[in-house]
């Protein structure tokens, strides 16, 4: 049912590049693709015959070269991402270049499997309706372990489903090609194709915000976990075993670290039930011993979480993403005192970048697991 011409493990390969890469020469293409001059032109000819790729003059000027380079026409084709939260779910419209083209969004009353499908279905006809071209497909990201392949919410704590055939479910209520993924997986799929990820062979992208996420990439491959649990690094035990985590354990990182976590430590200090996000900043700004106590203690747990990782994973990079990244200065000299402290070796080479991010790119990653799957051939 998808529009795009691309029938041959070559297409797909060059297809990637130019997605991730364009506007690029095709001599470029040939080189990290590993395939002919020949075989590209021979991959990109229906591409380019169906208007999905574009070469010349625009593209030329856009990398300041004479020659005929190669990119994705964009708005082409489109498809949709939605993230469904406990309360809510967003979706956007992007174009191939995950830019995000329209936005739409309906509240919800409860978890409730056909009340969320019903929503879901809401957000992608009203999204349908404003797509200049036809749909390619939909995403739909939630957070807990989800079988991407299957199709199935195998366990999400925040909604309370288990076992849960989504992407069916969606696929019939929409009558679009549908696919379902790990929120914080759809986000590194995005770094991956599109972002911090591109030009690194290997990376991690760490979430902090109401839980810490972990998504694991090498190559192309996002690591998912033979039992489908991987990159738990909010699940770590490096903290102090006397807080309770959200996942019932104490001792987890998540426990002192996620924002959750730092606001309730500086509400007990200041037996103030009503403090804010907002509070909690601006009193850690304000050298308030309580609050910056509780962002140092979560920038250590950090820091030798994210050195735990670079010891067992040697990434390239590690990405640290969220809502909240912003005040990520509060504690980044207690991050990477910590880093610096349990890194071994050379992994303390690993360098670490800062990637804030809004809300609306949850659902831009369940947009990207479209196009990623697009690029790579999948019906769905
Ligand atoms: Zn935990």
């Amino acid at each position: 049912m998808r529009q795009l011409p691309l029938t041959s493990p070559a297409s797909h390969a060059v297809f990637r590049r130019i997605l991730s890469h364009g506007p690029t020469g095709r001599v470029d293409i040939a080189r990290a693709t590993g395939l002919s001059q020949a075989a590209v032109t021979k991959a990109v000819t229906p591409l380019l015959d169906a208007g999905f790729v574009v070469a010349g003059e625009a593209a030329a000027q856009a990398v300041g070269r004479p020659i005929s380079p190669l990119s994705v026409a964009a708005g082409r084709a489109h498809v949709i991402g939605v993230k469904v939260t406990s309360d809510h779910t967003y979706g956007v419209l992007t174009g191939l270049d995950a830019r995000i083209v329209a936005r739409a969004e309906r509240a919800l009353s409860s978890s409730n499997v056909t009340e969320v499908v019903a929503a879901v279905t809401a957000v992608v006809d009203e999204l349908r309706d404003s797509s200049p071209t036809p749909v390619e497909g939909v995403g739909v990201a939630v957070s807990g372990d989800v079988d991407r392949i299957g199709g199935v919410v195998r366990d999400s704590p925040l909604l309370r489903w288990h076992d849960i055939a989504l992407a069916d479910l969606i696929e019939n209520a929409t009558g679009l090609a549908a696919e379902v993924e790990n929120d914080v997986r759809a986000l590194t799929v995005t770094e991956q194709m599109f972002g911090a990820g591109r030009n690194a062979t290997s990376f991690a992208l760490v979430t902090i915000g109401a839980g810490i996420g972990c998504g694991l990439s090498f190559g192309e491959t996002i690591l998912t976990g033979a039992h489908g649990v991987s990159g738990e690094l909010g699940h770590i035990p490096l903290a102090d075993d006397d807080t309770l985590c959200s996942c019932g354990r104490t001792g987890c990182v998540e426990a002192v670290a996620s924002t959750d976590a730092v606001l309730s430590r500086i509400r007990a200090g200041h037996d103030d039930e009503n403090l804010t996000s907002a509070d909690a900043f601006r009193l850690a700004h304000a050298e308030d011993p309580i609050a910056r106590s509780a962002f140092e203690r979560a920038g250590e747990v950090i820091g030798s979480a994210l050195a735990t990782l670079a010891n067992l994973f040697g990434p390239e990079l590690i990405v640290i993403s969220g809502e909240n990244v912003t005040e990520y200065g509060l504690y980044e000299r207690c991050v990477r005192d910590a880093f610096a402290r349990h890194a071994f070796g050379a992994a303390q080479n690993c360098e670490i970048v800062l990637r804030p991010h809004v809300f609306d790119d949850w659902a831009r990653g369940a947009a990207t697991c479209v196009i990623e799957s697009i690029a790579r051939g999948r019906s769905t």
